[in-house]
Order: C-alpha cells, then structure tokens, then sequence
C-alpha cells in the first residue's frame, strides 16, 4: 500500500513560474505590450502558443530556451524532497499535474536527472514545430466551471486514482502539494485521510485559509510548507503510522 504524492510544478517544484521565465528570452526579456494586453482570462494556452511564436519569430532556438528553462532553482528543499522520495521508492508513487507544458517539464527534470522519480506527468501536450515554434495545446476538456478551459486538475487526480485502482493500485491517502488557484479544486475534493500542503504565502494556502474562516467544508488536512525539507519531515510522520 503506497502514498500517491500529486505535484504542481510553477511554484511548487520550481521557485517560479516557467511561463513567466521564459520571457527572458525575448528581446529586453520582455514582450511586446499588445501581446502582453493580449491574454484573455481562461485561455492561458493560447497566450502562451502566441508568446512562443513570438519568441520563435524573434529568432530565438530550442537551446537557448532550454538553457534558459533549466537555469529556474528549485524551490528551497525540492532536491532534498525528491532524494527523500527515491530512497522511499516502494512507500510512494509521484505525479506531476501542471498548466505547463510537456516541453518546459521535461528539460528541468532531465536535467536535473529527475524523471525516475514521476510515475507520470499532466500537463500541456508541446512541441517545436518545422518553424522551429514551440506549440502547445489543451491538455483537455472538461466540464469543471471552476478551473481554466485547458486543465481540472481534479478531473485528471480522480481519472488517474480510478486507473490505478483498475490495475489494483489503491492508494492510502493522496498528498497534493502545490501552490496556487488551480490546485484550489483538487484539494477541495481530497478525502477525509489525505492531506493538502499548501506552499506557505501562497494563493492555494491563501484561499484555503478564507475557505476555514468562511467554516467552507474540507475533509482532508491541511499542512503548510515553505521548504521542501518540510515536507520531508510530514512524510517520515505519514510512514511511521
Ligand atoms: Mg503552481
Ligand atoms: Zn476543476
């Protein structure tokens, strides 16, 4: 019986947020003030496939976006965390749900030789095209009226919890670690023995704070983290029980 431990990755993994930090590639590290004025609320995918092409016509290359994205830290105790984990490989199994991209994440962890550590990765699907843009799409629909077109992280936690219960993969309890409004709809819908870690200062912590003072309902635990180290020592607690 294993822990199913459910990662962000903008402000989670990394101490920043890979959209954002790919800007330093543009020309003065910043955009063009129409493209910037050009996102619409809901449709973060789209903004980004028109920054990358942007990026791309400006003549910026793969490696140099790649040497830019793999220069993001990690948040403080990550390494730490992830080192943790590979020792305790038969107590955990690790997922990655991101509004990233497929691109962004695979770069930071390979090269950070990470990738062992994650059962699987959700994310927005990417791509260099024969232009030499980076393309991105959706990662899927759904229903959910609360989160971005593009992503309920809820939806794909439950889809993948049913699947792994299929292939006779129950878990204890699910930990979430993240920080933000979109990891706001997962944690809601966690379960009486898991636990929501909410990165401290942060918009999910935040909001789950005003969710108790509002006495809004949640049945898992909340434990705050500002070091991945932290999260460490809530873990070691989790297995000794
Ligand atoms: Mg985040
Ligand atoms: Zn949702």
């Amino acid at each position: 019986m294993k822990i199913l431990l459910v990662f962000d990755f903008d402000n989670t993994i990394i101490d920043d947020n890979s959209d954002t930090w790919i800007v330093q590639c543009a020309p003065d590290k910043k955009l063009p003030i129409e493209l910037q004025d050009s996102y619409q609320k809901g449709f973060w995918t789209e903004f980004m496939g028109r920054v990358f092409k942007y990026l791309g016509d400006e003549g910026v290359r793969e490696n140099e976006m790649k040497t830019t994205m793999t220069s993001i830290p990690f948040t403080p105790g990550m390494v730490e965390l992830f080192n943790f984990i590979r020792k305790n490989k038969d107590k955990f199994d690790c997922i990655i749900i991101s509004d990233s991209n497929s691109v962004f994440i695979d770069w930071v962890l390979e090269a950070a030789n990470f990738h062992d550590i994650f059962a699987k990765v959700f994310t927005n699907p990417a791509a260099f095209d024969n232009n030499g843009h980076l393309t991105v799409e959706n990662y899927h629909a759904h229903s959910c009226n609360r989160c971005p077109k593009n992503l309920c992280k809820n939806v794909v936690l439950v889809e993948f919890v049913e699947k792994q219960l299929q292939q006779g993969v129950n878990y204890t309890q699910i930990v979430y670690i993240g920080d933000g409004g979109n990891d706001v709809c997962p944690v809601t819908f966690l379960k009486k023995n898991d636990v929501a870690m909410p990165r401290k200062g942060y918009t999910l912590q935040k909001t789950l704070s005003r969710m108790s003072q509002n006495l809004e309902p949640m049945e898992s635990s909340i434990v705050v983290w500002s070091s991945g180290v932290e999260i460490i020592s809530h873990l070691q607690f989790l297995i000794k029980e």
